[in-house]
């Protein structure tokens, strides 16, 4: 049978001294309602320090600026910082090692974006040199940091990879998972082939690590398989075994593989192969699945996502829940304050939903201006626990959109799948109930039974 061992890990950024970050805020910095991720900002520019904390905040980034380098650098203690922004002026040049050393004083390291007038080669190779992880050319664009940020907040809300590993070898299966599990990810273990495909559709591997010869059959064969199924074809599967002769590693490969690992092979190089390739694939499949605007699965990709944890709660017994969310009289601010406010709206409400519920829950961008929660193991009432909150802080964000300042709100309805039960029904249910609380006057949350 497939076996899942989890290793959700620390995600937390701590202080290499082994302190965590302190969560304090500045009392004279601004505190608002939404998601809090701050930032630290440094440019000598005044001006450029108000504009972005100033339009940065309706997207959920609260920056902290400084003048300098060194007085940002002697506040990031009592900081709980998510990236570092710095403005590289031509006089800022002498403190870039500072930075360097700000961000290896965490584990993991603070992720650094560089501003820059400059973008030529030696400009962008000394900003690699001194730990950028991303290069934006000034004049930038409000939506080129967002981009930049959103980036990294995801990649701190990352799910752990997760890695299939089929080897009908127990010892040696028992020496990977372990090796996987102490980097981090998750690990599911098959040693029958028999189960490869169940273990596939339930654990939906990042990658399948894989030994090419088994008893009954072959390792290459059982790859062919995966790749007949539709939603399994980009999956990186990597082989690995003692087989010396090329045309039947050459073999393996054709019959889609997409690496072949020679054994013995270190674990250090094992696990930079896995990790580089799965996360290649996260990036990838990301793209394919989501909407452009709010990076959340599409419309298409939610349903398909949503019968599969569906036909999960149903073997599990467990509940599953949704939520519709429909933004209330969203014509009405696309008429007011034009469509890219509109946008602006969307973009922070995909942020809130997202970074609100929790990594094993999924949130879809169903509609224009309608989100499709989707809770795993959660009831009615701990859903609307959960959305209760959330309507109540979007309430008060304070959107900002050129001159414009407005608020707006939301109406949810949620419905629970008690299995056995049926998708189309739960969607019913939960439009049954959103439809009540817009009925209501919206800016609420309410429940129907499926
Ligand atoms: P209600 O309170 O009943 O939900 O009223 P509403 O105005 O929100 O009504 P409805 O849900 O019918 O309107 C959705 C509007 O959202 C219609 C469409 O013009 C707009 N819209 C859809 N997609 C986008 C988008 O990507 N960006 C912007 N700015 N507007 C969008
Ligand atoms: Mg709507
Ligand atoms: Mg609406």
């Amino acid at each position: 049978m497939a076996r899942n061992f989890r290793n959700k890990g620390n995600r937390g950024r701590r202080r290499n001294d082994g302190g965590a970050f302190k969560p304090n805020r500045d009392s004279d910095s601004p505190a608002g309602p939404g998601i809090e991720n701050p930032v630290i900002f440094v440019s000598a520019d005044g001006v450029l320090r108000e504009d972005l904390v100033r339009l940065l905040r309706p997207y959920g980034y609260d920056l902290y600026s400084f003048s300098s380098i060194p007085e940002a650098s002697r506040a990031m203690n009592s900081l709980h910082t998510l990236a570092i922004i710095v403005d590289m002026h031509p006089e800022e040049r002498r403190h870039a090692m500072t930075i360097a050393g700000m961000k290896q004083e965490y584990n993991p390291p603070v992720p650094v974006v560089f501003l820059s007038d400059e973008d030529h080669f030696d400009a962008r190779l000394e900003a690699v040199r001194f730990g950028a992880d991303a290069y934006l050319k000034k004049p930038v664009s409000l939506n080129g940091i967002i981009r930049s940020l959103d980036g990294l907040l995801e990649d701190q809300h990352a799910d752990p990879y997760r890695v299939l590993i089929a080897d009908h070898d127990e010892a040696r299966l028992d020496h990977h998972r372990r090796l996987f599990l102490g980097a981090g990810m998750e690990v599911d273990t098959i040693t029958d082939p028999v189960v490869l495909l169940d273990a596939m559709a339930e654990f939906i591997p990042d990658l399948v690590l894989m030994e090419l010869y088994f008893p009954t059959c072959l390792g290459m064969e059982l790859a062919a398989m995966i790749r007949q199924e539709r939603e399994f074809q980009s999956v990186p599967i990597i082989f690995h075994s003692e087989e010396q002769r090329l045309d039947r590693r050459l073999a393996a490969m054709s019959r889609g593989g997409d690496d072949f690992i020679y054994r013995p092979v270190p674990d250090d190089y094992l696990l930079a192969s896995v990790r580089s390739r799965a996360e290649r694939h996260r990036r990838l499949r990301k793209l394919m699945v989501t909407d452009g605007l709010t990076g959340l699965l599409d419309h298409t990709n939610a349903r398909l996502w949503l019968e599969r944890e569906a036909a999960q709660a149903e073997r599990r017994g467990r509940p599953l829940s949704i939520a519709l969310v429909d933004i209330d009289k969203f014509k009405t601010i696309n008429d007011r304050y034009g469509h890219a406010a509109g946008d602006q709206v969307i973009k922070s409400l995909a942020r809130l939903l997202k970074y609100r519920t929790r990594t094993s829950d999924e949130v879809a961008r169903y509609g224009g201006e309608e989100f499709l929660v989707i809770l795993r193991d959660s009831n009615s009432e701990t859903t609307k626990g959960i959305l209760d909150r959330i309507c109540s802080d979007f309430s008060e964000i304070e959107h900002l959109y050129g001159e414009h300042k407005f608020r707006s709100t939301f109406s949810c309805g949620i419905a629970t799948l008690t299995p056995p039960g049926y998708v189309p029904e739960l969607l019913d249910a939960a439009d049954q109930a959103l439809y009540q609380a817009k009925g209501q006057g919206g800016n609420r949350v309410m429940i129907t039974s499926a």
